[in-house]
């Protein structure tokens, strides 16, 4: 059964990672994607390709999620391309890890603005639309990192953290219009970022994790799938943890 069949999605930061799983899987659901990235323009155009193999249309756009202007140009585009936004995917995100004794202002400000000022931008853009036809999801990826904290990532947290109390703060103001707004918080996704780290630290992290095992971008994509579609219809303002029980 397809659950998002016909239904048009934007999600930020989608050419490669958990973006890209989540593209993939919005796209055998029936989904028409549009997807934007930030320099990696190759690996971009290939999905595009890969998608619109699939039956459905899909476009990769280039824009800077922290630009509140390239947003608002992108939102009109996508409108204008697709006719249409049922599903907004907030998941473009960068780390600047330091700890705090060493970290540079530049690297808070640029985690920040990438992280969060984006989830602001982009669900701003796509207001007028989801009031406009009394519907919409919206879907903002956080992390564990956000709910717990770690050491090294004060920069990286704030900016997860916050996205949670946008998430619930959205929620209850476009409820009443039928807009969801929900949050996911990753744990430890194996993407090919965490397939450089040194394999006895990464095995250290698997035995930690009650399931044994480092999620995958379909994990992710699956909760994705479950909160955009009307099987989450009555489900909003949560953070829905995807991390094997880390947070237990
Ligand atoms: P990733 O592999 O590094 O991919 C990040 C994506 O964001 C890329 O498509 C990148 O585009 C895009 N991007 C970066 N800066 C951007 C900007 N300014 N404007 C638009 N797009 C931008 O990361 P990932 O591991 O898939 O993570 C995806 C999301 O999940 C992030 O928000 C991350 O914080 C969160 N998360 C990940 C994990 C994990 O374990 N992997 C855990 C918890 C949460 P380019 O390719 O062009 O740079």
């Amino acid at each position: 059964m397809k659950f998002l069949e016909g239904k048009n999605v934007i999600i930020t930061g989608a050419s490669r990672g958990i973006g890209k799983g989540i593209a993939t899987i919005f796209a055998e659901h029936g989904a028409n994607v549009a997807f934007t990235y930030s320099s990696s323009e190759a690996p971009a155009l290939e999905l595009e390709k890969e998608l619109n193999g699939k039956g459905i249309k899909a476009k990769a756009y280039k824009s800077n999620a922290a630009s509140f202007e390239a947003s608002e140009k992108l939102v009109a585009q996508v409108l204008e391309d697709f006719g249409g936004i049922d599903v907004l995917i907030n998941n473009a995100g960068i780390t600047k890890d330091n700890l705090l004794m060493r970290m540079r202002e530049e690297d808070f400000d640029q985690v920040i603005e990438i992280n969060l000022k984006s989830v602001f931008n982009m669900t701003k853009a796509v207001q007028r639309t989801f009031l406009k036809q009394r519907k919409g999801s919206i879907i903002n990826m956080s992390s564990v990192v956000g709910v717990k904290g770690n050491a090294g990532q004060s920069n990286y947290a704030a900016s997860k953290a916050g996205m949670i109390g946008f998430t619930k703060s959205v929620a209850l103001e476009l409820g009443s219009r039928n807009i969801r707004c929900n949050a996911i918080a990753p744990g430890f996704i194996e993407t090919e970022m965490t397939a450089k780290l040194d394999e006895k630290v990464v095995q250290g992290w698997r035995d930690g994790i009650p399931l044994k095992r480092g999620g995958t971008t379909e994990d992710i994509a699956n909760a994705c799938l479950f909160l955009a579609s009307d099987l989450s219809a009555y489900i909003t303002g949560q953070v829905l943890n995807v991390d094997g029980g880390m947070l237990t």
